[in-house]
């Protein structure tokens, strides 16, 4: 095959043989890649030189921008010096060693071990394995069932996708297996109790109690959840959630797993959202934002209870079964090493605060609009609900695709995000904005919103 060098050669190529994500298949084959070419700061340029504002961090994970120059020398320079160690048979490097040490003591306190990993899906298939192998070595092999909330994402690994709860995302795909179960999403705005935050978070507590009742406390391994759901639709539950969650955990004898996949890394002001919310789970799964998507990598933290049992599984000699060749790369490592100094010396983190309650400001003022249902923020982390009647809260006609017309409308002028559902428009902007970009993006928000409306 020649190398292809015009757009359409790359479009054919693509449309033929690119087997995209989340994506309905056979229209892709109809409709073609958007193609990037290059970006800088918050743009991205496509390849015919149509230039974007990204308010979307990539996938939600670019949270210091692109072209970040501190973080590309770190990669190049780990590359010419060692492109490549693994971690098996107790070989280590020094960027991932280094890593490792930075990420516990960020976490809360209590999380000392890290396993690394590639991205989210294999971050949250670590934490499953840590735990059951955690309640097998320690004399309890009944408990194998895990419970996580409705329109929760996990990833879409094997045994993941089981536990997020999208039906995209299980139709066809023999998930969740009978050990995978979910209880309401703690919605207050749709939320048979809400939208009273209070009653929410008791319904919520009951419903986990409820679950671990019928399924019996001997048999339930741990409780998965987002501190807030993102693919679901960026939903914040109502103040306290992990905390009540962590209550109820001990309560029950069962695990907390938190999956700060997209809330880590600053997304959501702090570095942690259970860190800042007082709340240590048994288990943090991190990704995204750790590289902030310069490279894959994926972090998971484990509670020294669990290493110690987990340890002692293996005391008569045997390895842990678990691991992959690029856990702890040592390019992505030394990337992310420079990606937490953008958060902490670079004064990311604290711009992203600033910023974020500008957006809060300027965003919740869409609420005016009588198609606006719901906006929903937290620091860099957004949605707006598009309604058909504000008063019943009414979902837009599915077929009039109207948050699919909004994004395109805004991509056409110069801003990209996300769709969900067709009714859920999302935000996740980096770090690095400044105000004045905050008033770009909502500026063509409420234009686009008002154009399809109109
Ligand atoms: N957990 C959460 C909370 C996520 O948001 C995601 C990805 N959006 C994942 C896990 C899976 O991550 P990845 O796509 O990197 O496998």
């Amino acid at each position: 095959m020649s190398i292809p060098n015009t757009v359409a050669e790359l479009t054919e190529i693509d449309r033929c043989h690119w087997l995209h994500p989340v994506v309905a298949l056979q229209q892709h084959e109809r409709r073609g890649a958007t193609i990037w070419d290059s970006a800088d700061g918050i743009h991205l340029t496509d390849v015919n030189g149509h230039r974007v504002q990204d308010a979307f961090s990539g996938l939600w994970c670019v949270n210091v921008g692109y072209g970040q120059q501190s973080v590309i020398e770190a990669a190049q320079a780990q590359m010419r010096k060692l492109p490549y160690a693994t971690g098996y048979f107790h070989f280590a490097s020094e960027p991932a060693i280094r890593l490792a040490g930075r990420l516990v003591s960020h976490a809360p306190k209590g999380l000392t071990r890290v396993l690394f990993g590639q991205g989210g899906s294999d971050a949250v298939d670590t934490a499953i394995r840590c735990v059951r192998y955690f309640f097998n070595a320690t004399g309890r092999p009944d408990k194998k069932h895990f419970i996580g909330l409705q329109r929760g994402y996990h990833g879409s690994s094997a045994a993941g996708s089981g536990l997020t709860a999208l039906p995209l995302f299980h139709r066809y795909f023999d998930v969740p297996s009978p050990q995978q179960h979910h209880i309401p999403s703690p919605n207050p705005y749709r939320h048979a109790d809400g939208p009273d935050d209070a009653a929410v978070l008791a319904s919520t507590v009951r419903a986990l109690e409820s679950k671990v009742a019928e399924l019996g406390a001997d048999n339930v391994a741990a409780f998965i959840c987002e501190p807030i759901q993102g693919s679901g639709g960026v939903i914040i539950p109502p103040k306290g959630f992990l905390a009540a969650m962590r209550k109820t955990c001990d309560t029950l004898g069962i695990l907390l797993i938190v999956d700060e996949v997209i809330t880590g890394f600053g997304r959501t002001g702090p570095m942690f959202a259970c860190a800042a919310e007082g709340v240590r789970p048994d288990v943090l799964t991190l990704a995204k934002g750790l590289t902030a998507g310069y490279a894959p990598m994926s972090a998971t933290l484990i509670s020294e209870e669990l290493y110690q049992g987990i340890a002692e599984g293996g005391c008569d000699g045997t390895a842990f079964g678990h691991g992959q060749t690029y856990g702890g790369h040592p390019v992505s490592a030394a990337i992310a090493n420079a990606v937490l100094d953008l958060y902490t010396d670079g004064g990311l983190l604290t711009n992203g605060e600033r910023v974020g309650q500008h957006f809060e400001a300027k965003l919740k003022e869409l609420e005016e609009l009588p198609c606006v249902g719901e906006v929903r923020i937290r620091g860099m982390l957004a949605a707006v609900e598009l309604v058909a009647d504000k008063k019943t809260k009414a979902k837009p006609d599915a077929t009039l695709r109207m948050g699919q017309r909004v994004l395109e409308h805004a991509f056409e002028n110069g801003l990209v995000f996300r769709a969900f559902n067709d009714d859920i428009l999302g935000f996740a902007p980096s770090l690095n904005y400044t105000e004045a970009d905050i008033d770009v993006l909502v500026d063509r928000v409420r234009a686009s919103i008002s154009h399809v409306f109109s």
